[in-house]
């Protein structure tokens, strides 16, 4: 029987294919307190765990090559390094030793603990590390209940087709797509988890949030995923599979079309030059932005160096990622964001701050680098350094008030001074921005922009800041609309004074990446954007379309539009 199943996309296309189902793992502990005999036995069976799924995950890695290698090896190694960790390995010893509890048991206990706390957390990118744990401690507990891997040999020779978990994990989204998996249907996790990161990389289509994901679809069911409805259609009828088939030749068409724009300017019909640029963090993004023909890398987040480690990346270590960034570019910019993490981000890497009642109006960004300034100054360092080798401009994230930027300013000239003394060659003047995602640095751009060289407007932040709606909310998807006229306003207010002060501005939230919202944007006075690599070609065929001189004379009246119909309404559909 057809059945349609809502659910959010969190990467883009469309899939046909035969579900496969990897069953959750639910798990329940043998409560029985340990005899004092027994302990020794028990520490035994754990490592033992420990170690097969440590093999586990040392085998998926050796089965990938080539760029699924590349893609998949960063989380699959943050798992290895969670399996790794210290403290849990200590806390477990502790709670079977002291606490004779079963190793299932100490399993679950630090599996409930620790999750609590991610789970805890304001900044969606780390909470989401909470499915990361959760799948390392899922590894563990069915290695303890089994002695065999036949559910992973079972899982790896499943080819092809559409995979339905409850939250899959990134090395079996890895090790299926060696095998040709189509799409992914999960019946929770965020748009910020890893495996959802991995999808969008790999092209795969991929929802989240279909809640009767496996109690509806059973293994072998065709199943039609819609990543571009956020539907998975089981049992698909006529009429879906007319859609698909007209999908797939539209797409085929799309990509052929804008293949040709990967190396043309990014201009409009009337001739105006806009920069595009792309947001890249990872080698492969580096290397697509560099393949599309990217203006430059207009965000580069540098959080994934300070993650899933025990101890602070040192200044030749973040040199180094800079200086591929930079090279990686060949010439052309590339912005560096300075660190970016939450304040209650307990990482054991000496930057874990006390817990906070409200993490994301508390020490993040500038902030925290502010109160860390050995932190700040080793990163401004490996920045300077790079900027050596090629056009590289340094960007503060979460700026509130000039006098933070006064103070960041103090950091960079004194690290630039010392190196200088030290022999290095570091540029007269290395560029210095500041992130707009605080509605008072929005309201108050013209001073910020006294002390900074340029602004990079937020608006994923910016966002959830000025509509009090957090973006990792999934209750508030309805609230949370960069579209909201309010952003348009300030978004308009901070060109505006841009362009008062002589500094260039841009734009590196999600919606620069929106072919669709392109024309507001543009309305709007923005001349440079930063987006995903893979959102660059299809932003700059819409751009070539584009007549920026009418969307100019809109600007007026988009920003005293009502609400985001009445925006719409105003501008050129798709
Ligand atoms: C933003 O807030 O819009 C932004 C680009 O930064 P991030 O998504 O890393 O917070
Ligand atoms: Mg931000």
């Amino acid at each position: 029987m057809r059945r349609v199943l809502t659910g959010v996309a969190v990467a883009p296309g469309m899939a046909l294919g035969r579900a496969r189902r990897v069953q959750p793992r639910r798990y329940s502990a043998d409560a029985r307190p340990l005899e004092a005999a027994e302990v020794e036995a028990e520490i035994a069976r754990l490592e033992a765990a420990l170690a097969h799924a440590r093999a586990e995950i040392a085998e998926v890695r050796g089965r990938l090559q080539g760029v699924l290698r590349r893609e998949a090896e960063p989380f699959l190694d943050a798992h290895a390094l969670l399996l790794d960790d210290p403290e849990l390995h200590a806390g477990l010893l502790a709670m079977i030793r002291s606490g004779r509890c079963r190793a299932g048991a100490a399993l679950i206990a630090q599996r409930d603990r620790l999750g609590a706390l991610f789970g805890a957390m304001a900044d969606p990118y780390l909470r989401s590390r909470r499915e990361d744990f959760d799948q390392v401690i899922g590894r563990v507990l069915a290695a303890l209940e089994r002695d065999t891997s036949v559910e992973e040999r079972r899982l790896a020779a499943r080819v092809g087709d559409i995979l339905v978990a409850e939250s899959p994990t990134p090395a079996e989204v890895a090790a299926l797509a060696n095998h040709g998996l189509l799409g992914v249907l999960a019946s929770s996790g965020s748009a910020y988890s890893h495996s959802a990161i991995l999808a969008r990389s790999l092209r795969l289509p991929m929802l989240t949030g279909v809640h009767e994901a496996l109690d509806a679809v059973g293994d072998d069911d065709l199943v039609l995923l819609d990543g571009e409805r956020g539907e998975a259609v089981l049992h698909p009828a006529a009429q879906d599979l007319a859609r698909y088939r007209q999908w797939q030749r539209d797409a085929a068409r799309d990509e052929q079309r804008r293949a040709g724009f990967a190396h043309a300017p990014s201009r409009s019909r009337d001739g105006r030059r806009i920069d595009l640029h792309a947001n890249a963090e990872r080698v492969a993004e580096i290397a697509a932005a560099r393949a599309l023909g990217a203006d430059g890398v207009g965000l580069y987040r540098t959080e994934f160096l300070f993650l899933h480690r025990d101890a602070l990346p040192g200044e030749d270590e973040q040199f180094e990622a800079y200086r591929e960034l930079v090279l990686g570019m060949g010439g052309r910019s590339v912005t560096v964001r300075t660190l970016d993490i939450g304040a209650d981000k307990a990482d054991g890497s000496g930057l874990a701050l006390a817990s906070e009642p409200n993490p994301a109006l508390g020490v993040r960004g500038l902030r925290l680098s502010l109160r860390q300034p050995a932190v700040f100054r080793t990163q401004l360092r490996a920045m300077l350094r790079a900027a050596a080798l090629g056009p590289l401009r340094i960007l503060l994230p979460m700026v509130t008030t000039a006098a933070e930027l006064r103070a960041a300013r103090a950091h960079v000239d004194a690290c630039a001074v010392a190196l200088r003394g030290e022999g290095h060659a570091i540029p007269d003047a290395v560029a210095m921005g500041a992130m707009i995602e605080v509605p008072a640095a929005a309201l108050c751009a013209r001073a910020l922009l006294e002390i900074a060289d340029f602004a990079a407007i937020g608006t994923n932040d910016l966002t959830q800041y000025v509509l009090a709606a957090d973006r990792g909310n999934d209750a508030l998807g309805e609230l949370y609309d960069p579209l909201h006229p309010a952003l348009l306003r300030l978004i308009a207010h901070v060109v505006a004074a841009g362009r008062r002060a002589g500094r260039p501005v841009s734009l590196c939230g999600e919606i620069a990446g929106e072919p669709a919202q392109l024309p507001l944007l543009l309305a709007l006075g923005l001349t440079e954007l930063s987006m995903h690599p893979a959102r660059l070609l299809a932003v700059r065929e819409r751009l070539a379309g584009m007549d920026i001189g009418a969307l100019r004379a809109l600007a007026p009246r988009l920003v005293r539009a009502s609400d985001r119909d009445a925006v719409a309404a105003l501008l050129p559909s798709a």
